[in-house]
């Protein structure tokens, strides 16, 4: 291979001139924004809307708008590096700007017609939230058995029924909502809208209790005779699936970034706790036992990367990415929930207690594992690939 052909091919984690640049930025803004606050968020369950005012001004709320609607012009992979780095501090601020930007933005930018863009692109890239609405009671993994109703009345649909565990949906203006238009015609009938807050029948309803990502706002959202016009539907009606389909295959590979942020943020506080606490008259990153641990755990992190890099820059090729972003998804959390369960045991007493910061990443890690596909479902994704 010649040094030009090797320089076209760069290795997966190096990164680009602008890359490296949006890293960094999100990088020392976690630590000096963000990190002061974790706890504080933690117990109180929320996000103060100053902060995520700064997140607007960071400019990571619209990675992916185009310039032209005041947006960042970038690429999936900027989106996926954002992510990262927030969850390595704050997995709650992760999930808000990965919902903002792998689904909310993504849908808009794929199937939004010239005017929704007009609208909304604007607006989620300079201060409006976005939250993703498919989930109901009675139906997540089988998200297309949804019950929500659209009826047509013309120029405007009304919409009825709950939507469950709705992220961002406390701090959010504009809601993806699916719902269909034909409950006889199964998926056929399941179809996209934008909603926006404050419209005449939809409530933002119980906020949920939550184990990890407590920041992280999740909501029921109530539709009751909501009155969306015609305009507001996202690519066309009873083609709703494939929104949430083509978005969510793309979305976890957000989640898979989450994770691997999680999971380094985990590592970062084990290394720096083992060097400094003592036992035996030696600091505990001096026994061996200890160094394989964290050595192990190196491993698992490189690997996940790998494959969630991988994933991004595959869907940023426009190549298939459907397989390996259920792999990064499921093996990313899984690494997660080791990592921070090793951290955890690696603190000792203290890492039982909320005054050190890896409990806090034990209890996020589990989500990863559940929301956007459990991990079964990405086996079943996993396995249909390969079986045909
Ligand atoms: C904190 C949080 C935030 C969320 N945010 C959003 C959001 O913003 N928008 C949104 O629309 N939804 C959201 N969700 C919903 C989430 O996507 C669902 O909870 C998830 O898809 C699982 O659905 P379920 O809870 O109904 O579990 P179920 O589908 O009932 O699954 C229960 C168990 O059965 C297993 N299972 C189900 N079907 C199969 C199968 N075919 N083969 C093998 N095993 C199977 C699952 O793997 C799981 O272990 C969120 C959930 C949480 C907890």
């Amino acid at each position: 291979m010649t040094e030009q052909q090797a320089e076209l091919i760069p290795p997966l984690t190096v990164l680009t001139e602008d890359e490296t640049l949006l890293r960094d930025s999100v990088r020392q803004f976690a630590q000096d924004r963000i990190r002061p606050h974790v706890q504080e968020m933690d117990e109180h369950a929320k996000i103060p809307r100053a902060l995520i005012d700064e997140l607007f001004d960071l400019g990571v709320m619209g990675i992916e708008v185009p310039e032209t609607y005041g947006g960042g012009g970038g690429r999936f992979f900027h989106a996926v590096l954002a992510v990262e780095e927030f969850s390595a501090v704050d997995p709650s601020i992760g999930v808000l700007v990965d919902v903002q930007n792998t689904l909310c933005v993504n849908a808009l930018l794929r199937w939004g017609s010239d005017d929704l863009k007009r609208r909304y692109l604007p607006a989620l890239a300079s201060h409006s939230v976005g939250a993703y609405a498919l989930s109901e009671a009675g139906s997540g993994s089988d998200a297309f058995a949804l019950a929500a109703r659209a009826r047509d009345q013309g120029d405007h649909f009304v919409l009825d029924g709950r939507k469950l565990w709705i992220t961002n949906a406390n701090e959010a203006d504009v809601f993806l909502v699916f719902a269909t238009v034909n409950p006889e015609a199964g998926y056929r009938g399941i179809t996209a809208f934008v909603v926006e807050r404050g419209v005449e029948g939809f409530a933002v309803g119980k906020k949920e209790d939550k184990l990890g990502i407590r920041a992280s706002s999740t909501c029921e959202l109530l539709l009751d005779g909501c009155k969306v016009p015609r305009a507001n539907v996202l690519g066309e009606v009873g083609k709703g699936y494939k929104v949430a389909i083509e978005t969510l295959n793309e979305g976890r590979i957000g989640i898979g970034a989450q994770m691997i942020g999680l999971a380094r943020g985990a590592l970062d506080h084990a290394v720096k706790y083992t060097k400094e606490r003592k036992q035996f008259g030696k600091a505990i990153a001096e026994f061996q036992g200890v160094q394989f641990q964290l050595a192990r755990a190196a491993v698992d992190l490189e690997a996940a990367r790998l494959t969630v890099y991988n994933a991004a820059r595959l869907r940023d090729a426009g190549k298939p990415f459907l397989t390996e972003a259920a792999i990064c998804k499921i093996f990313s959390s899984e690494v997660a929930e080791h990592v921070s369960s090793l951290a955890l045991n690696l603190f000792g007493g203290y890492g039982f207690v909320r005054d050190y910061p890896v409990e806090k990443l034990y209890r996020d890690a589990k989500i990863g594992q559940i929301y956007e596909g459990t991990s079964n479902l990405q086996l079943v994704t996993i396995a249909k690939q390969m079986l045909g």
